[in-house]
């Protein structure tokens, strides 16, 4: 039993087709533009993937700006929220960096015509001297992939291979490797650098004069308004500002369904503090955050924290302080784990770029230090809130053929789109009226769900896919007794409780 729970949850027997023909089955997500058969990179919510993720973005306003943490000194952090604008002056994209720098170095192949970022492709060497050339491959390739080409091209894949990244393979040396998709050696290009950076134009004139960028991240907005919200707010150091919206890249290769897309959102908190005590925070900012994703119901086992390597470090990390990882083991990086959330310690190079480009002072004053003056230290925990949705479904994605539907999602109640489902057993006696008054009683407290047509199974079965925590049945006995059944999504134990507890009955359950 205990073998069989475990395979049930295993992410090896997740498999992202089905997760994704789920979403789209019953409501979540929707390949944007998907009658015009979608654009690659984009996506819709639907009526359940809005909810599930508004409630992780409001559970993440609440830990970041609502009731901000217990900070060391025993007192409540400050941290205050902002949402700024899409667009903003590009001069604020040239000194953050972006123009000129944020782009990924991309080799293209002349025979299949595909574009591949450098970094995502590994090169494998036969382990035999009598080849020179490798067979080159997406970085998530699975093995039978692997293995298949290796055949194709009469190699031995048993015998073994060398593994390196193509960035580690000299340029020169492109000749002696297959493109992913190639037959021949030698058809992948140079690297070159390609901006992922969206542009338009703002006003009536397409110039360069009028060119802008939609932002690619949220970060930057909070630097932007740092000097604002000084000035216009209580807060004093340490503090925060904290933003959740939109960003745009425009992504070589989107892929792995809302994992990488090139409208995306993100949850961005900018810790501004004392350069002192900028190693401290770092520390409390990456337990705080790791202990937030698994209060949304993520095991422990399915998160990792990673040091970034040496070249990964961004142009304003600092060595052994930089950026950390909190990854997740998402069914396509199985076993692996891929980016959920990056705590950077940024340095001042934010503000310092800021004040430089623009001519403002972004000096602090500090009254606590004898005022002294500086440019605050940033710690950053970045988020991604379309990416978190993705393992929040897949975390919650179960496998149990011993039931109609043979999956459940098995979300925290916290992020459940519906916490209960009211369902009258038939349309007849009196049972839709008594459903309709349990609704309109428990709508007021949580989002709940009145479904009245289709056998009960077919019913069942709709609020396990959807994650509903609990059933709540009105049938013949309720009409005599005033007692319901509950029904627990999980174990699909049923109770009678009277309908008169029911909200006492969610609220001891769900908080
Ligand atoms: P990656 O290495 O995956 O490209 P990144 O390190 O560039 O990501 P950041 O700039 O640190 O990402 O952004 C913070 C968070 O935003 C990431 O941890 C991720 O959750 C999310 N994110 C970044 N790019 C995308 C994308 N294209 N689609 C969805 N989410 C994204």
């Amino acid at each position: 039993m205990q073998a069989a729970e475990k395979m049930s949850t295993d992410p090896q027997v997740k498999d992202m087709k089905d997760i994704v023909a789920l979403c789209k089955r019953r409501g979540f997500i929707f390949p944007a533009s998907d009658i015009y058969g979608g654009i690659n990179g984009f996506w819709d919510f639907g009526p359940l993937g809005i909810e599930l993720k508004n409630n992780i973005r409001d559970l993440w306003w609440k830990a970041m700006v609502i009731t901000p943490p217990i900070g060391p000194d025993g007192h409540p952090l400050q941290i205050v929220g902002l949402d700024s604008a899409l667009v903003q002056n590009p001069k604020a994209w040239v000194a953050s960096g972006h123009v000129g720098g944020f782009s990924d170095p991309m080799v293209d192949c002349r025979e299949t015509k595909k574009r591949y970022r450098q970094d995502h492709l590994v090169v494998l060497y036969p382990n035999d001297p009598q080849y020179e050339f490798g067979l080159s491959f997406h970085e998530e390739a699975e093995e039978v992939e692997i293995k298949q080409r290796f055949k194709k091209f009469k190699l031995s894949f048993e015998d073994g291979y060398i593994k390196k990244s193509l960035t580690e393979v000299p340029t020169e040396n492109y000749i002696y490797v297959i493109g992913p998709d190639a037959k021949e050696p030698g058809t992948l290009t140079e690297p070159k650098e390609f901006n992922l950076m969206f542009e338009t134009y703002v006003g009536a004139t397409q110039s360069e004069d009028s060119k802008a960028y939609l932002r690619p991240e949220t970060a930057q907005g909070i630097f932007l308004n740092y000097k604002n919200v000084l000035d216009s707010s209580r807060v004093k150091m340490p503090f925060g500002i904290a933003q959740v919206g939109k960003a745009f890249r425009n992504e070589v290769n989107p892929r792995n369904f809302i994992f990488r897309s090139r409208e995306f959102e993100q949850m961005e908190m900018e810790w501004f503090c004392h350069p002192s005590e900028a190693k401290k925070w770092r520390e409390f900012w990456i337990e705080e955050r790791k202990k937030w994703w698994m209060s949304l119901g993520m095991s422990e086992s399915a998160l990792i924290l990673r040091e970034h390597d040496k070249d990964e470090l961004s142009h304003y990390a600092k060595a052994g302080e930089g950026t950390i990882d909190i990854e997740f083991q998402f069914p396509f990086t199985y076993p692996g784990f891929g980016e959920l959330e990056g705590i950077a310690h940024r340095c001042d190079f934010d503000l310092t770029q800021h004040q430089e480009h623009s001519g403002q002072k972004l000096e602090y004053i500090d009254p606590e230090r004898d005022n002294e003056r500086y440019i605050p230290h940033v710690i950053e925990p970045a988020a991604g809130l379309t990416r978190g949705m993705l393992a929040v479904l897949c975390e919650a994605y179960t496998v149990d053929p011993d039931r109609p539907s043979g999956v459940y999602l098995n979300f925290h109640p916290k992020v459940a789109p519906k916490k209960a489902a009211i369902l009258p057993l038939t349309a007849k006696d009196g049972h839709p009226e008594k459903a309709e008054q349990l609704y309109m009683e428990l709508r007021e407290h949580f989002p709940v769900d009145l479904d009245i047509k289709q056998n009960i199974g077919k019913r069942y079965a709709r609020q396990d896919e959807i994650g509903t925590p609990y059933c709540f049945t009105i049938d013949g006995q309720t009409m005599e007794d005033g007692t319901i059944t509950v029904r627990e999504r999980n174990t699909m134990a049923q109770e009678r409780i009277s309908m008169d507890n029911a909200l006492a009955y969610l609220r001891e359950k769900i908080g």
